[in-house]
Protein backbone atom coordinates (compact mmCIF):
# COMPACT_ATOMS: atom_id res chain seq x y z
CA UNK A 1 0.00 0.00 0.00
CA UNK A 2 1.33 3.41 -0.55
CA UNK A 3 1.62 5.55 1.91
CA UNK A 4 -0.59 9.06 2.38
CA UNK A 5 1.23 12.71 1.27
CA UNK A 6 0.35 15.13 4.05
CA UNK A 7 -0.96 18.31 1.79
CA UNK A 8 -1.17 21.84 4.58
CA UNK A 9 -4.18 23.78 3.09
CA UNK A 10 -3.03 27.54 4.44
CA UNK A 11 -6.41 28.20 5.98
CA UNK A 12 -8.44 28.05 9.17
CA UNK A 13 -11.67 28.30 6.87
CA UNK A 14 -13.33 24.94 7.55
CA UNK A 15 -15.34 24.68 4.97
CA UNK A 16 -12.35 25.35 2.31
CA UNK A 17 -10.64 22.71 3.81
CA UNK A 18 -13.19 20.42 3.95
CA UNK A 19 -13.73 21.05 0.35
CA UNK A 20 -10.14 20.04 -0.54
CA UNK A 21 -10.73 17.11 1.36
CA UNK A 22 -13.08 15.70 -1.39
CA UNK A 23 -11.47 17.28 -4.36
CA UNK A 24 -7.46 16.18 -4.46
CA UNK A 25 -8.44 12.46 -4.51
CA UNK A 26 -6.68 9.47 -1.96
CA UNK A 27 -3.29 9.78 -2.13
CA UNK A 28 -3.29 12.89 -0.01
CA UNK A 29 -4.17 13.30 4.05
CA UNK A 30 -5.45 17.01 3.70
CA UNK A 31 -4.93 19.19 7.07
CA UNK A 32 -5.80 22.89 7.70
CA UNK A 33 -4.55 25.37 9.89
CA UNK A 34 -7.06 25.56 12.62
CA UNK A 35 -5.06 24.40 15.79
CA UNK A 36 -1.91 24.81 14.77
CA UNK A 37 0.18 26.84 17.14
CA UNK A 38 3.14 29.05 16.44
CA UNK A 39 2.11 30.43 12.85
CA UNK A 40 3.26 33.64 11.65
CA UNK A 41 0.45 36.47 11.32
CA UNK A 42 -0.24 36.80 7.67
CA UNK A 43 -1.17 40.24 6.22
CA UNK A 44 -3.17 39.60 3.04
CA UNK A 45 -2.20 42.61 1.56
CA UNK A 46 -2.22 41.69 -2.14
CA UNK A 47 -5.00 43.81 -4.56
CA UNK A 48 -5.83 40.56 -6.07
CA UNK A 49 -6.66 36.48 -5.08
CA UNK A 50 -3.39 35.47 -6.69
CA UNK A 51 -1.10 38.08 -5.04
CA UNK A 52 -2.96 36.93 -1.54
CA UNK A 53 -2.60 33.57 -1.97
CA UNK A 54 1.39 33.62 -3.09
CA UNK A 55 1.60 35.42 0.58
CA UNK A 56 -0.22 32.84 1.77
CA UNK A 57 1.71 30.39 0.35
CA UNK A 58 4.98 31.64 1.08
CA UNK A 59 4.74 31.89 4.42
CA UNK A 60 3.34 29.22 5.94
CA UNK A 61 5.86 27.25 3.63
CA UNK A 62 8.73 28.82 5.44
CA UNK A 63 6.99 28.27 8.76
CA UNK A 64 6.64 24.30 8.23
CA UNK A 65 9.52 23.17 6.55
CA UNK A 66 9.38 20.47 4.03
CA UNK A 67 5.56 20.55 4.87
CA UNK A 68 3.38 20.67 1.22
CA UNK A 69 1.76 23.57 1.40
CA UNK A 70 -1.67 24.98 -0.90
CA UNK A 71 -3.43 28.15 -0.46
CA UNK A 72 -6.32 29.14 -1.43
CA UNK A 73 -7.05 32.84 -2.10
CA UNK A 74 -11.14 32.91 -2.78
CA UNK A 75 -14.18 35.28 -3.31
CA UNK A 76 -17.27 36.78 -4.96
CA UNK A 77 -16.82 39.30 -7.25
CA UNK A 78 -19.81 40.97 -8.06
CA UNK A 79 -19.15 43.26 -11.41
CA UNK A 80 -22.09 45.54 -11.32
CA UNK A 81 -21.21 46.25 -7.77
CA UNK A 82 -17.45 47.47 -9.49
CA UNK A 83 -15.74 44.09 -8.32
CA UNK A 84 -16.85 44.31 -4.99
CA UNK A 85 -16.39 42.03 -2.22
CA UNK A 86 -13.38 40.93 -4.13
CA UNK A 87 -10.93 40.31 -2.17
CA UNK A 88 -12.39 41.50 1.00
CA UNK A 89 -14.62 38.77 0.82
CA UNK A 90 -14.31 37.32 3.93
CA UNK A 91 -14.19 40.78 5.66
CA UNK A 92 -17.07 42.64 3.24
CA UNK A 93 -19.09 44.04 6.81
CA UNK A 94 -16.15 44.20 8.86
CA UNK A 95 -12.82 42.84 10.49
CA UNK A 96 -15.29 40.46 12.58
CA UNK A 97 -17.99 39.71 10.17
CA UNK A 98 -19.75 36.55 10.29
CA UNK A 99 -20.68 34.54 6.66
CA UNK A 100 -24.13 35.72 7.66
CA UNK A 101 -22.99 39.66 8.28
CA UNK A 102 -21.16 39.46 5.07
CA UNK A 103 -24.00 37.84 2.61
CA UNK A 104 -26.56 39.97 4.50
CA UNK A 105 -24.73 43.43 3.57
CA UNK A 106 -24.43 42.24 0.00
CA UNK A 107 -28.09 41.39 -0.43
CA UNK A 108 -28.61 44.73 1.27
CA UNK A 109 -26.56 46.57 -1.70
CA UNK A 110 -28.28 44.50 -4.50
CA UNK A 111 -31.95 45.38 -3.14
CA UNK A 112 -33.00 47.14 -6.22
CA UNK A 113 -31.09 45.26 -8.96
CA UNK A 114 -32.30 43.19 -11.14
CA UNK A 115 -30.99 40.61 -13.89
CA UNK A 116 -27.81 41.04 -14.85
CA UNK A 117 -26.89 43.32 -12.12
CA UNK A 118 -26.92 40.46 -10.10
CA UNK A 119 -24.31 38.72 -12.39
CA UNK A 120 -21.55 37.57 -10.06
CA UNK A 121 -18.62 35.15 -10.32
CA UNK A 122 -16.55 33.31 -7.43
CA UNK A 123 -13.21 33.03 -8.24
CA UNK A 124 -10.40 31.01 -6.62
CA UNK A 125 -6.51 31.29 -7.21
CA UNK A 126 -4.32 28.61 -5.58
CA UNK A 127 -0.63 28.67 -5.06
CA UNK A 128 1.10 25.03 -3.75
CA UNK A 129 4.64 25.80 -2.56
CA UNK A 130 7.43 23.73 -0.43
CA UNK A 131 9.87 25.49 1.47
CA UNK A 132 9.45 29.20 0.27
CA UNK A 133 9.85 27.90 -3.42
CA UNK A 134 5.99 27.89 -5.47
CA UNK A 135 5.36 24.54 -7.25
CA UNK A 136 2.27 25.48 -9.05
CA UNK A 137 0.10 28.54 -9.85
CA UNK A 138 -3.66 27.68 -11.01
CA UNK A 139 -7.30 30.13 -11.15
CA UNK A 140 -11.02 28.84 -11.44
CA UNK A 141 -14.05 30.78 -12.19
CA UNK A 142 -17.83 29.88 -11.65
CA UNK A 143 -20.19 32.19 -12.85
CA UNK A 144 -24.04 32.85 -11.38
CA UNK A 145 -26.45 34.97 -10.10
CA UNK A 146 -27.11 36.35 -6.32
CA UNK A 147 -30.31 35.51 -5.21
CA UNK A 148 -32.81 37.90 -3.64
CA UNK A 149 -32.61 35.82 -0.52
CA UNK A 150 -30.79 33.23 1.19
CA UNK A 151 -31.59 29.51 -0.31
CA UNK A 152 -30.60 26.46 1.84
CA UNK A 153 -28.04 25.83 4.31
CA UNK A 154 -25.06 23.56 3.10
CA UNK A 155 -21.41 25.13 1.94
CA UNK A 156 -20.23 28.07 3.42
CA UNK A 157 -19.85 32.18 2.92
CA UNK A 158 -21.96 32.86 0.11
CA UNK A 159 -22.96 29.53 -1.06
CA UNK A 160 -26.84 30.27 0.04
CA UNK A 161 -26.93 33.10 -2.19
CA UNK A 162 -24.64 31.80 -5.08
CA UNK A 163 -26.95 30.33 -7.47
CA UNK A 164 -24.05 28.96 -10.47
CA UNK A 165 -25.28 29.33 -14.13
CA UNK A 166 -27.33 26.44 -15.62
CA UNK A 167 -28.54 25.68 -12.16
CA UNK A 168 -31.96 26.33 -10.54
CA UNK A 169 -31.05 25.73 -7.03
CA UNK A 170 -27.93 28.49 -4.62
CA UNK A 171 -24.45 26.23 -3.60
CA UNK A 172 -26.16 26.30 -0.16
CA UNK A 173 -28.98 23.57 -1.55
CA UNK A 174 -27.09 21.64 -4.14
CA UNK A 175 -25.06 18.55 -2.86
CA UNK A 176 -21.74 18.91 -2.40
CA UNK A 177 -20.44 16.41 -5.43
CA UNK A 178 -22.26 19.69 -7.61
CA UNK A 179 -20.27 22.08 -6.31
CA UNK A 180 -17.18 19.77 -6.21
CA UNK A 181 -17.35 19.09 -9.62
CA UNK A 182 -18.28 22.86 -11.20
CA UNK A 183 -16.59 25.21 -8.30
CA UNK A 184 -14.00 27.91 -8.84
CA UNK A 185 -11.90 25.50 -6.21
CA UNK A 186 -12.58 22.69 -8.64
CA UNK A 187 -11.50 23.93 -11.64
CA UNK A 188 -8.61 25.68 -10.48
CA UNK A 189 -7.47 22.13 -8.54
CA UNK A 190 -7.20 20.32 -11.73
CA UNK A 191 -4.98 23.06 -13.05
CA UNK A 192 -2.62 21.77 -10.25
CA UNK A 193 -3.41 17.85 -10.92
CA UNK A 194 -0.41 17.42 -12.99
CA UNK A 195 1.91 19.26 -10.52
CA UNK A 196 0.78 17.19 -7.86
CA UNK A 197 1.26 14.45 -9.32
CA UNK A 198 4.79 14.55 -9.94
CA UNK A 199 5.16 15.59 -6.33
CA UNK A 200 7.29 13.09 -4.45
CA UNK A 201 7.68 12.85 -0.47
CA UNK A 202 11.02 14.68 0.92
CA UNK A 203 11.87 13.33 4.23
CA UNK A 204 11.02 15.71 7.23
CA UNK A 205 14.43 17.57 8.77
CA UNK A 206 16.29 15.38 11.20
CA UNK A 207 16.14 16.38 14.89
CA UNK A 208 19.54 17.14 16.78
CA UNK A 209 19.53 14.76 19.45
P1 LIG B 1 -10.04 34.10 2.11
O1 LIG B 1 -9.97 33.09 3.22
O2 LIG B 1 -9.35 35.37 2.41
O3 LIG B 1 -9.65 33.50 0.80
O4 LIG B 1 -11.58 34.52 2.01
C1 LIG B 1 -12.46 33.76 1.30
C2 LIG B 1 -13.88 34.29 1.53
O5 LIG B 1 -14.54 34.29 0.26
C3 LIG B 1 -14.66 33.33 2.41
O6 LIG B 1 -14.66 33.73 3.75
C4 LIG B 1 -16.04 33.39 1.80
O7 LIG B 1 -16.72 34.49 2.33
C5 LIG B 1 -15.79 33.65 0.34
N1 LIG B 1 -15.72 32.39 -0.43
C6 LIG B 1 -14.63 31.86 -1.06
N2 LIG B 1 -14.95 30.69 -1.64
C7 LIG B 1 -16.25 30.48 -1.37
C8 LIG B 1 -17.13 29.41 -1.69
O8 LIG B 1 -16.78 28.40 -2.31
N3 LIG B 1 -18.39 29.56 -1.24
C9 LIG B 1 -18.81 30.64 -0.54
N4 LIG B 1 -18.03 31.65 -0.19
C10 LIG B 1 -16.73 31.57 -0.61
Amino acid sequence: MTRKLRLWIATCNRGKTREFMNLVGDRWRVRGLHGVLGLPVIRETGKTFAANAKIKALAISRSIPTALVLADDSGLVVPGLRGRPGVRSARFAGPRATDQDNRRKLLRLLKDRTGSERKAYFQASLVLARNGRILGIAEGRVWGQITPEEQGKGGFGYDPIFRPQGFQKTFGELPSRTKDRISHRAKAMRGLVRVLSNIKAIPAPKKRI
